[in-house]
């Protein structure tokens, strides 16, 4: 099943849970835009798209990736899960993602500003910061949202910073963006580790996926005196029972290595990791990583998804029959977004805001989120997932603004 129809049948689950009516439901069906466009570059053409999936609660916002595997259907459902992470950040956007189907591992530095500059011209006219906002994600960075700033700027003739998030502080950025992503998964983590694993001081971590995400969020555990017993990249991973050393590791990748030759574990394979015997599980590379293939092997009591979709449908509802605490992709890695927004409102009124302050909002905004989803949770007496609690909240956001828009009745 593609990862669009997955998403309806999950929108699904959750309104019949509240008994939200199908009519109503219709609004949340399709996406609100599709834009599609090839960008020349090389003498290559490459498939590219922004696509808009819901803007009730405001202008879209979502990342851009750049990777061989990009396709209209992943770019929708990260646009679908983006509606639904902002409505459950209570944060004043609709949901959008962009992406450009190539390897960027192949292409050089000049290529990397030419690709990203096509996109900026292919997609001016959607953007803007009342319109669409757009944001690093996978192998894309504050260097490639520069080059669409400036792209998107030269076009409009004026500065508007707040046309895009993830920006070098230079050009506007802040620097809690860095790592606001695992800041945000590592405070929910630690509310799960009360609740779920009686508090436990030195959990057993694997975590798959060392990149922006997964690398701050393993350092953040380790620092809290938890074990970090696995990591990986798309090449590999390392395992060592006694717990690795998180700072060589994170020096190892950040020199450009794989993490299969760091010296401090054995090398596994990432099928590997997935089934170790661990406490938590943090998914924090791609989509689609636990599936009906091997969900069943996964031993982990707890998982945290800090990538977008690692979980497919017929796998949660595996994990939901074994008792799998699964901390959503729309909870777990929501602080990138929500620091994004604070980018976005310092770029719209010109003020700087306080780091300490913006740390402390970041913090109650996922204390927040997280007691809205267990509190839902225990609503329904445990017997739903988290997902599906978290999914119900986001809805009725949505479902409200569109009602005030004289949408639906
Ligand atoms: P990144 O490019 O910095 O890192 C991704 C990492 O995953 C890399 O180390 C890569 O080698 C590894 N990887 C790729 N395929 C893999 C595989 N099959 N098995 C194991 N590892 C694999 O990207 P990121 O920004 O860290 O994003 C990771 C995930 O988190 C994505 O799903 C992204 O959508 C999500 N996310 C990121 C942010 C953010 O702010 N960075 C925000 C929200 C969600």
């Amino acid at each position: 099943m593609s990862i669009v129809l997955e998403n309806l049948e999950r929108l699904k689950e959750a309104a019949k849970l509240e008994n939200i009516s199908d009519e109503h439901m219709l609004v949340l069906q399709n996406p609100a835009q599709v834009s599609y466009a090839e960008l020349s570059v090389g003498g290559r053409q490459l498939p590219a798209w922004r696509i808009i999936y819901n803007r009730a609660l405001g202008p879209g916002k979502g990342g851009i990736r750049f990777h061989p595997e990009v396709s209209e259907d992943e770019v929708q459902s990260l646009a679908f899960w983006m509606s639904l992470k902002n409505s459950l950040a209570d944060i004043p956007y609709g949901g959008a993602k962009g992406g450009v189907k190539f390897n960027p591992k192949d292409s050089s530095p000049e290529e990397l500003e030419e690709i990203s500059r096509a996109y900026a011209r292919a997609f001016s006219d959607k953007l803007g910061q009342d319109k669409d906002i757009p944001a690093p994600d996978v192998y894309t960075n504050g260097q490639i949202m520069s080059y669409i700033l400036d792209e998107f700027e030269k076009i409009k003739g004026a500065h508007e910073p707040g046309m895009i998030t993830g920006k070098p502080i230079e050009l506007g950025g802040i620097a809690l963006r860095g790592d606001a992503t695992a800041q945000g998964g590592y405070l929910v983590t630690k509310e799960m580790i009360k609740k779920f694993l009686s508090g436990k001081s030195s959990a057993k971590i694997a975590v798959q996926g060392y990149g922006n995400a997964g690398l701050f969020m393993a350092e953040k555990l380790a620092a809290d005196g938890h074990l970090i017993v696995a990591a990986s990249d798309s090449k590999g991973g390392v395992y060592n029972e006694n717990g690795l050393d998180v700072a060589a590791l994170s020096a190892w990748k950040n020199s450009g290595k794989s993490i299969y030759e760091f010296a401090g574990g054995k090398a596994i394979s990432n099928s590997e990791l997935l089934e170790l015997s661990v406490d938590i599980l943090v998914l924090a590379a791609l989509e689609n990583q636990i599936t009906e293939e091997n969900a069943a092997r996964v031993v982990a009591p707890c998982i945290v998804e800090l990538a977008n979709g690692p979980i497919n449908l017929v796998a949660d509802r595996i994990l939901a029959e074994k008792k799998t605490v699964v901390v959503p992709d729309i909870l777990a890695n929501s602080g990138g977004v929500i620091v994004s927004y604070f980018e976005w409102a310092q770029n719209r009124t010109g003020q700087i805001l306080d780091e300490d302050y913006l740390k402390n909002l970041l913090d109650k905004k996922m204390q927040s989120g997280w007691q809205r989803v267990i509190a839902k949770f225990e609503e329904k007496s445990g017997k739903i997932t988290l997902r599906q609690a978290a999914y119900i909240i986001a809805i009725k956001r949505i479902l409200a603004a569109e009602k005030y828009r004289g949408r639906i009745k």
